[in-house]
């Protein structure tokens, strides 16, 4: 049976709400109706702030992203008195990324699945929520967990994306919904995992997809009404059928064979800003599909793994800056993008920032898309020594080739969508950095493209030497950076004891941000110094934020492990901390204790029924288990934030083939593999987890 894990019987780690004293919540338009109107009529009478100080109206606080709040009563001098004000579970124990938005006093948030809570910032009361719905048997194609980074908040609305591609308008006051597009084309395998952003009255949506196969876009909404106002295409469609903009026309000639049929891929699926002053909307594009450039046949692929500019006015293309041509390792361009104006050579330019996936630190005129500088900031980039004067990286010999290698950064990156943030007053950016990882590239030559599964290229079979190199690598580590942008150079690193590290918030002074292991900490921004630390007894992954209630400044976490990195579970991450999601929040002389249930198998496995399957259908299973299982089971059969398969109950083990391949818990987010894997394969992987299961346990013999 299962041990250990608290609600063994929900597979898909969602967790009722712990409805503490608040009866409101999914009910809108009843007596609570009446009552949420007098409440938010309270809020608003709250110490309003004329200078928006008090509040974080969008993702990144203020259009340029800095994610910088000048609110001081939190800092380094006191700090050291900051202690909880209040946590409120969410009703999950999968990964939570979203930063949560604050106006007068109340928090709007995303937790697991695209649901939208609106929260009292000063008790953490929930005042409603919104549950879109979110169809869980199409988990399949929701790549890395079932997360969401937010909402956007424009003009007593209140917007959300979902994760199968639906943009809605809720009233902000009651969650009640005002209008609702379908964003992409249920049929292909689309997600959203970003908050929307407002730009000159529309809302802005990107979407992911680009690992299964499918043509990436941004598209503008009227934020009103919710009608299209346009759609600009990150990479050309089928040419026989024209193509929508020069841009596209031009974009093809980069491109090799019948792109199109793949859909393409550089899916812009985070890392969206807006200068309202230029008038320009800037993203980032994802992976061309598939991930290796020999199968694609080359060129460089436009415009994936850029980034762009359109104008926001009409979607036009301005311009774009590839970070990765042909990109071969998967370095996705969409982490954060930071505006500001930096002084370089005594000339002061208008400037957007990116630490991009691929290891180099990116300074373009956000103007131009003019190239300014670029740098390293991680030891260990392999894939390339460095960037010609127009910032195209020089690639290293050998390493673009269709022969399996060793490459660094990882196909997660040296920094990925953890938001980075920047303090005017310092001049440095501060994000997230994992250093040491190196990927196994080993391209698969027989790959064909298979509409319902991931479409990468990768050899999953690939048994060669490689494997065991790979085992003797240094691990992989992680730190908190402070990066001088001006001269591209770290000023000061703290070393983290995981690999993953989360987005971070600049108070003032103070430099906050949390960690895979549970800790959110205070660091001071000139040099890094570690001034207050708290465990919030599960993993971070999510940005801070701050603002001010009534007189008093409140720094507010999601918190909740999982994710891509928290899902595939790889070994070495350091001590990592799966648990029961919430949102946290601290203030000065807070006093409240935080309830946080254990999260955890106490014991080994023990398997439920001993297989008598050879080593070699195990090892079959392993394979298959591996391609098909690993990215939310773990690798090694070793899970993260979802359910740790070698625990199987026998009910599971014997309903083993039903679960995956008729989909019997697909409503709790585990989908049908039968159009993937058949009942021999099944049964395969069910013998490898059965023997990991042995393996695990003390006194059984191995297989
Ligand atoms: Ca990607």
């Amino acid at each position: 049976m299962t041990v250990g894990r608290l609600w063994p019987d929900r597979v898909d780690g969602t967790l009722p709400i712990l409805r503490l004293g608040y009866p409101c919540v999914r009910r809108p338009l009843t007596f609570c109706s009446v009552l949420l109107v007098l409440l938010f009529t309270a809020a608003c009478g709250r110490a309003p702030s004329n200078d928006g100080t008090a509040n974080w109206l969008m993702y990144g606080r203020t259009d340029e992203d800095h994610r910088f709040s000048p609110l001081n009563q939190i800092n380094e001098h006191t700090v050291a008195k900051l202690g909880l004000a209040w946590s409120r579970e969410l009703g999950t124990t999968r990964g939570l990324e979203a930063t949560p938005l604050v106006k007068d006093g109340i928090i709007y948030t995303t937790a697991s699945w695209s649901v939208v809570h609106a929260i009292d910032g000063k008790t953490g009361a929930i005042l409603w929520t919104y549950d879109p719905k979110v169809p869980r048997e199409r988990a399949l194609f929701y790549c890395c967990d079932a997360i969401s980074r937010g909402v956007a908040l424009y003009q007593g609305k209140i917007y959300v994306a979902t994760l199968d591609g639906r943009l809605i308008a809720l009233d902000e006051r009651t969650g009640a919904m005002i209008w609702i597009v379908n964003t992409t084309d249920t049929e292909k395998p689309y997600s959203i995992t970003s908050a929307p952003r407002i730009a000159r009255g529309m809302v802005v949506i990107g979407n992911a997809g680009s690992e299964y196969g499918v043509r990436g876009y941004v598209s503008a909404y009227d934020a009103g009404t919710g009608k299209m106002a346009w759609r600009f295409y990150t990479v050309p469609g089928d040419p026989s059928l024209g193509f929508e903009s020069g841009a596209m026309e031009a974009a093809a000639k980069t491109w090799k064979g019948e792109y199109w049929k793949t859909g393409g891929g550089g899916t812009a699926w985070e890392g969206i800003v807006y200068d309202p002053a230029l008038d320009l909307l800037y993203f980032g594009t994802g992976n061309p599909t598939a991930w290796y450039r020999a199968i694609r046949g080359g060129g460089d692929n436009l415009y994936t793994a850029c980034i762009v500019a359109v104008h926001a006015s009409t979607g036009q293309l301005a311009w774009y800056f590839q970070t990765t041509p042909g990109d071969n390792w998967d370095y996705d361009a969409t982490q954060p993008l930071v505006q500001a104006d930096l002084r370089i050579n005594g000339v002061s330019r208008k400037v957007i920032m990116q630490a991009n996936k691929n290891g180099f630190f990116y300074v373009l005129d956000r103007k131009t898309g003019a190239f300014i500088s670029g740098a390293p900031y991680v030891k260990g980039v392999t894939w390339a020594t460095g960037l010609d004067g127009k910032g195209r990286p020089l690639e290293a010999p050998g390493v673009a080739e269709m022969k399996p290698s060793i490459s660094s950064p990882g196909f997660d990156g040296a920094h990925n969508w953890n938001p980075m943030a920047y303090s005017p007053r310092t001049g440095l950016v501060y994000f997230p950095a994992k250093t040491g990882t190196r990927a196994l590239h080993a391209p698969d030559a027989a790959w064909k493209y298979n509409p319902n599964n991931v479409n990468l290229g990768f050899d999953a079979k690939y048994d060669g030497p490689l494997g065991a190199e790979m085992d003797n690598l240094p691990p992989a580590s992680g730190a908190l950076l402070g990066w001088d942008p001006v001269r591209q150079k770290e000023v000061w690193n703290v070393k983290s004891p995981t690999v993953e590290g989360g987005g971070v918030l600049v108070a003032n002074s103070l430099v906050f941000q949390g960690r895979a292991d549970g800790v959110l900490a205070a660091y001071r921004a000139t040099d890094g110094k570690e001034l207050w630390n708290f465990d919030a007894g599960t993993g971070i992954m999510a940005p801070p934020v701050t603002y001010l209630v009534d007189g008093i400044q409140y720094v507010s976490v999601m918190v909740g492990w999982g994710g891509g990195p928290g899902l595939i579970n790889p070994p070495g991450t350091g001590p990592v901390k799966p648990g029961f999601g919430r949102i946290i929040s601290f203030r000065l002389d807070g006093v409240a204790r935080l309830k946080a249930p254990l999260f955890a198998h106490k014991n080994p496995p023990q398997p439920a029924i001993r297989t008598t399957a050879s080593p070699q259908v195990a090892h079959e299973g392993e394979l298959l288990y591996e391609f098909n299982c690993s990215p939310c089971h773990g690798v090694n059969a070793v899970a993260g934030a979802l359910p740790d398969l070698r625990y199987s109950s026998k009910e599971v083990v014997d309903s083993f083939e039903e679960v995956v391949m008729a989909g019997s818990r697909a409503e709790r987010g585990m989908p049908s593999f039968n159009k993937l894997l058949n009942a021999r394969q099944v049964r395969a992987i069910r013998a490898y987890i059965l023997s990991r299961a042995q393996e695990s346990s003390p006194g059984l013999p191995s297989r």
